[in-house]
């Protein structure tokens, strides 16, 4: 039971990722989305088309380019021209959230597009666990 307690305090008072920095409204992040079928990135035109039917608000976004490891990148209908989101008051969470602290992707290379005016640090430094 003991070692339950320590692991849980241990838990407690490990170091964690904050985001710092701020939004420098490029809108590079409304037009390099990567899009998911079955837990799998988007690759091809066709399941771009089955997910829509699955799910409406798949209209939303467009093809407008290809990463590096060959998945589809989408942008957003609603950025205008001037890097604005039209529905700026009524935007998901994922919009809202980004960029994620999410620790596994962090932890396996994951950072914020380039030029992305937000970037992560853990909140405690190793060298506070020597002192
Ligand atoms: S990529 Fe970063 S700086 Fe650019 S619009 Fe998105 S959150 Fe803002
Ligand atoms: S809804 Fe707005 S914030 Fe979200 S991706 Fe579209 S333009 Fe960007």
């Amino acid at each position: 039971m003991f070692k339950y307690i320590k692991f849980f305090i241990q838990k407690l008072q490990s170091s964690k990722y904050v985001r710092k920095g701020k939004c420098l409204k490029c809108g590079n992040c409304c037009r390099n989305i990567l899009l998911y079928i079955e837990d799998e990135p988007i690759k091809t035109e066709e399941q771009f088309e089955k997910v829509k039917q699955w799910d409406k608000h798949f209209y939303n976004f467009y093809i407008s380019g290809e990463s590096e490891t060959g998945a589809l990148l989408f942008t957003c209908k609603e950025l205008d021209e001037k890097n604005r989101c039209k529905v700026y008051f009524f935007r998901g969470l994922g919009c809202r959230n980004y960029p994620k602290t999410d620790k596994n992707f962090l932890i396996n290379g994951g950072k914020p597009l380039d030029g992305c005016g937000y970037f992560f640090e853990a909140d405690k430094k190793f060298q506070s666990y020597l002192e």
